[in-house]
Parts: structure tokens; C-alpha cells; sequence
């Protein structure tokens, strides 16, 4: 059965104008946010907010994960790399958009957010509904160029801000010709969320945000 909670997330999302595909609203619906929030803030789980998670990092409101889910419109078979894995949240929704003929490598910085995440995908797979996790890669590293071993890429999503963006960028790199990518891009504090289509070659900004900085060699200084 699904949580009440998440079914007023949802809602809620809705009538704000977000979870414009059915796939992304399904996906919110099927992976309980509450299996990724830290036990202290369990009851914030189902708001519209993001949460505080270790190494001064935060888990994106509901809102901005849908919008960025609808933004690149992740479907079955893709081959996807999101750069911060954070709690695992995001990382088990594209797992669940890609489905099982899909692969997501999810690449996180912090090794303490790394075994929180693999804890928390876990506890999912254990959950109800079951959930599998066979198509999720989470890797321990620096993705602050990327990840080339799996590339290339049908989409790259980033959840930490860089400073810029052009056709040279490891990320832009690696897609595939038809391949998307959305980032927040500007400085550590306030970013735009830029979607770039390697097909078309635009950088389309659609949203201002406020994400943590990118660290590692690619990172913000
Ligand atoms: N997607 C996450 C939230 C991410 S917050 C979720 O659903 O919970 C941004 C994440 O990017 C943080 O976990 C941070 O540690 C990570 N990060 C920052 N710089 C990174 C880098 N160079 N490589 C990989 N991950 C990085």
C-alpha cells in the first residue's frame, strides 16, 4: 500500500504544476522518500523541502527532483549517470525510471554519503513495494568530470552546482549525440538549472536553484 503521505506529496506536486509525466509521478510513488530522510527529520519526509544530510549536504525537495526527472525525461533502456548520490533518493527514482533493461551509476564524493545511501537503498529493497536495485551502480569517487567507464551516457543529471558549461565539458563529453544533460550551474551559492540537448547543442537555462557546490578537481573553488 502506498503511504499516505506520499500521496499528498504528490498532490500537492501536482497542483503546484510539477510531475507533469505520469512516469515521474509513478516513480515519487513507488520510492518512499521516507526510506532516505535521517531518522531526526523523518517527519519532513513527505514536504515539499529539502533535508539536511550529512557533510553539510542536503537531499533536493520533492519539487526540484520531479522537475528535473520531467525535465530530461528519463525513460526505460537508458543508460544514465547522476554526479551525487546523496541520500539515494534521486538514484533509486532514475533506477526505477530505467527499469530493468536500463543501467544508472550513481557517483557520490563522500564515503560516509556513499554508505548511507547503499543503507538506505537496502532498506528500500526490503520495503514494500519491493523494489530491486539490479540496474543501480553506486559508486564512491570524484564525478566532478564525469564517469567515463560507463559512458556513453543517454543522460547525466548533476546535483551538485559547477561553475560552468560548454560543448568542451567532461559531461557534455560524455553523452550520446542525442543525449541530455541538466546541471546547476554558478556560484556555490545561487545556481541556474541548465538543460542542454546535444542534438540541438542548446544550453537552456529553466530555473533558478540553490544546490551545494560540486567538489573534487572540477569542482567549484
Ligand atoms: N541526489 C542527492 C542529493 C545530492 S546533494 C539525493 O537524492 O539525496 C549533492 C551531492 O553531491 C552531495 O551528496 C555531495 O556530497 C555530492 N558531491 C559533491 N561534489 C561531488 C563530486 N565531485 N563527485 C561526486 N559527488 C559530489
Amino acid at each position: 500500500m502506498v503511504n499516505q503521505g506520499l500521496i499528498e506529496l504528490v498532490e500537492k506536486l501536482k497542483g503546484a504544476g510539477y510531475l507533469k509525466l505520469k512516469r515521474t509521478e509513478k516513480a515519487i510513488l513507488a520510492v518512499d522518500r521516507g526510506y532516505f530522510v535521517p531518522e531526526y527529520a523523518k517527519t519532513f519526509a513527505y514536504y515539499d523541502q529539502p533535508i539536511p544530510i550529512e557533510e553539510n549536504q542536503a537531499i533536493s525537495a520533492p519539487s526540484v527532483v520531479s522537475f528535473m526527472l520531467d525535465a530530461l525525461d528519463v525513460r526505460p533502456e537508458m543508460n544514465v549517470l547522476e554526479i551525487g548520490t546523496g541520500s539515494g533518493y534521486n538514484a533509486a527514482l532514475l533506477s526505477f525510471l530505467v527499469g530493468r533493461k536500463g543501467l544508472v551509476t550513481s557517483i557520490e564524493f563522500y564515503e560516509k554519503l556513499h554508505e548511507f545511501a547503499k543503507k538506505n537503498i537496502g532498506k528500500v529493497k526490503n520495503g514494500e513495494p519491493k523494489l530491486e536495485f539490479k540496474n543501480l551502480n553506486l559508486v564512491l569517487g570524484d564525478g566532478s568530470l564525469g564517469y567515463e567507464i560507463s559512458a556513453p551516457y543517454d543522460a547525466i543529471i548533476s546535483t551538485a552546482a559547477i561553475s560552468g558549461i560548454n560543448e568542451m565539458h567532461p559531461f557534455v563529453q560524455q553523452l550520446k549525440e542525442d543525449g541530455k544533460l541538466i546541471a546547476p550551474v554558478g556560484t556555490s551559492s545561487f545556481q541556474d538549472l541548465i538543460l542542454y540537448s546535444k542534438k540541438t547543442n542548446l544550453f537552456r537555462k529553466i530555473l533558478p536553484v540553490m544546490f551545494v557546490p560540486m567538489r573534487g578537481v572540477g569542482g567549484i573553488k
